[in-house]
Protein backbone atom coordinates (compact mmCIF):
# COMPACT_ATOMS: atom_id res chain seq x y z
CA UNK A 1 0.00 0.00 0.00
CA UNK A 2 1.48 3.02 -1.26
CA UNK A 3 0.17 6.39 0.90
CA UNK A 4 -0.32 9.06 -1.38
CA UNK A 5 1.15 12.44 -0.22
CA UNK A 6 -1.46 14.36 1.54
CA UNK A 7 -0.65 18.40 1.18
CA UNK A 8 -2.98 19.42 3.80
CA UNK A 9 -1.95 16.71 6.31
CA UNK A 10 -1.88 18.41 10.19
CA UNK A 11 -2.79 16.81 13.36
CA UNK A 12 -1.37 13.73 12.87
CA UNK A 13 -1.32 11.53 16.49
CA UNK A 14 0.38 7.79 16.05
CA UNK A 15 -1.84 5.12 18.14
CA UNK A 16 1.33 2.70 17.69
CA UNK A 17 1.94 3.15 21.28
CA UNK A 18 -1.59 2.17 22.56
CA UNK A 19 -1.71 -0.99 19.89
CA UNK A 20 1.17 -2.46 21.27
CA UNK A 21 -0.14 -2.05 24.50
CA UNK A 22 -3.37 -3.74 24.20
CA UNK A 23 -0.99 -6.46 21.93
CA UNK A 24 1.03 -6.92 24.93
CA UNK A 25 -2.05 -6.86 27.60
CA UNK A 26 -3.61 -9.36 25.23
CA UNK A 27 -1.05 -11.14 26.20
CA UNK A 28 -0.77 -11.52 29.70
CA UNK A 29 -2.50 -14.54 30.99
CA UNK A 30 -4.34 -11.72 33.01
CA UNK A 31 -6.12 -10.97 29.98
CA UNK A 32 -8.10 -13.78 29.84
CA UNK A 33 -9.33 -13.55 32.92
CA UNK A 34 -10.59 -9.95 32.83
CA UNK A 35 -12.52 -10.28 29.96
CA UNK A 36 -10.35 -8.07 27.89
CA UNK A 37 -10.97 -9.47 24.00
CA UNK A 38 -9.87 -6.49 21.12
CA UNK A 39 -10.36 -9.11 18.77
CA UNK A 40 -13.98 -7.64 18.96
CA UNK A 41 -14.74 -6.29 15.43
CA UNK A 42 -18.43 -6.51 15.00
CA UNK A 43 -19.86 -8.32 11.68
CA UNK A 44 -20.27 -4.58 9.78
CA UNK A 45 -17.07 -3.83 10.14
CA UNK A 46 -15.40 -6.52 9.34
CA UNK A 47 -17.70 -6.63 6.25
CA UNK A 48 -16.63 -3.02 5.63
CA UNK A 49 -12.86 -4.23 5.67
CA UNK A 50 -13.81 -6.53 3.19
CA UNK A 51 -15.34 -4.53 0.89
CA UNK A 52 -13.25 -1.20 0.83
CA UNK A 53 -10.61 -2.04 2.97
CA UNK A 54 -6.93 -1.56 1.69
CA UNK A 55 -4.53 -4.69 2.36
CA UNK A 56 -2.41 -3.22 5.47
CA UNK A 57 1.74 -3.85 3.96
CA UNK A 58 2.07 -5.95 7.24
CA UNK A 59 0.46 -9.23 8.68
CA UNK A 60 -1.85 -9.25 11.48
CA UNK A 61 -0.44 -9.11 14.95
CA UNK A 62 -2.32 -11.43 16.37
CA UNK A 63 -3.15 -14.43 13.83
CA UNK A 64 -0.49 -13.43 11.35
CA UNK A 65 -3.21 -13.57 8.62
CA UNK A 66 -2.41 -11.45 5.40
CA UNK A 67 -5.39 -10.06 5.30
CA UNK A 68 -5.12 -7.09 7.59
CA UNK A 69 -6.94 -4.22 6.08
CA UNK A 70 -6.74 -0.71 6.84
CA UNK A 71 -9.89 1.40 6.37
CA UNK A 72 -10.13 5.68 6.37
CA UNK A 73 -13.40 7.22 8.13
CA UNK A 74 -13.78 10.51 7.89
CA UNK A 75 -15.60 12.90 9.98
CA UNK A 76 -16.60 16.56 10.63
CA UNK A 77 -19.38 19.36 10.81
CA UNK A 78 -18.20 19.96 7.14
CA UNK A 79 -18.95 16.59 5.75
CA UNK A 80 -22.74 16.87 6.67
CA UNK A 81 -24.69 13.52 6.03
CA UNK A 82 -20.87 11.84 4.88
CA UNK A 83 -19.50 12.52 8.09
CA UNK A 84 -18.26 8.65 9.17
CA UNK A 85 -17.91 7.36 5.68
CA UNK A 86 -15.18 5.33 4.61
CA UNK A 87 -13.10 6.80 1.70
CA UNK A 88 -10.35 5.63 -0.15
CA UNK A 89 -6.83 7.14 -0.45
CA UNK A 90 -7.57 8.75 -3.74
CA UNK A 91 -10.93 10.09 -2.28
CA UNK A 92 -9.11 11.92 0.52
CA UNK A 93 -6.83 13.34 -2.14
CA UNK A 94 -9.61 14.92 -3.93
CA UNK A 95 -11.39 15.90 -0.58
CA UNK A 96 -8.78 17.78 0.44
CA UNK A 97 -9.51 20.59 -1.78
CA UNK A 98 -13.10 20.12 -1.58
CA UNK A 99 -13.89 20.37 1.91
CA UNK A 100 -12.10 23.02 4.50
CA UNK A 101 -11.79 20.61 7.41
CA UNK A 102 -11.91 16.89 8.16
CA UNK A 103 -10.27 14.68 10.32
CA UNK A 104 -9.67 11.20 9.28
CA UNK A 105 -9.36 8.22 11.36
CA UNK A 106 -7.16 5.08 10.15
CA UNK A 107 -8.70 1.41 11.47
CA UNK A 108 -6.90 -1.40 10.69
CA UNK A 109 -9.27 -4.88 10.73
CA UNK A 110 -8.46 -8.09 10.61
CA UNK A 111 -10.87 -10.16 8.73
CA UNK A 112 -9.89 -13.53 10.42
CA UNK A 113 -9.17 -12.94 14.06
CA UNK A 114 -11.43 -9.77 13.83
CA UNK A 115 -8.16 -7.96 15.64
CA UNK A 116 -9.30 -4.26 15.15
CA UNK A 117 -7.72 -1.05 16.12
CA UNK A 118 -7.51 2.92 15.78
CA UNK A 119 -3.87 3.20 13.93
CA UNK A 120 -3.72 6.50 13.81
CA UNK A 121 -5.82 10.07 13.38
CA UNK A 122 -5.01 13.19 11.25
CA UNK A 123 -6.49 16.44 9.98
CA UNK A 124 -7.18 17.28 6.29
CA UNK A 125 -9.04 19.90 4.30
CA UNK A 126 -7.41 23.40 2.52
CA UNK A 127 -8.99 25.50 5.36
CA UNK A 128 -11.54 27.02 3.06
CA UNK A 129 -14.85 27.14 5.32
CA UNK A 130 -17.93 25.98 3.05
CA UNK A 131 -21.47 24.90 3.63
CA UNK A 132 -21.83 21.18 4.23
CA UNK A 133 -23.03 19.23 1.02
CA UNK A 134 -26.72 19.35 0.15
CA UNK A 135 -28.77 16.53 1.92
CA UNK A 136 -29.53 13.82 -0.82
CA UNK A 137 -31.54 10.53 -0.80
CA UNK A 138 -30.10 8.05 0.00
CA UNK A 139 -31.38 4.41 0.00
CA UNK A 140 -31.93 4.79 3.56
CA UNK A 141 -34.23 7.45 2.88
CA UNK A 142 -36.02 5.71 0.50
CA UNK A 143 -36.19 2.23 2.13
CA UNK A 144 -34.87 2.70 5.47
ZN1 LIG B 1 -5.96 -11.69 12.65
Amino acid sequence: MVRPPFRTQRERVSHALQRRATLEAMRRPAALLSGIDPCDADPLLVRSALHHGVLAARDCPVCTSQRLMVLNYVFGDQLGQFSGRIKSAEELCEMETEVGEFKVRVVEVCPDCNWNHLIETYVLGDGVRRPPPRRQRTVEDIYG
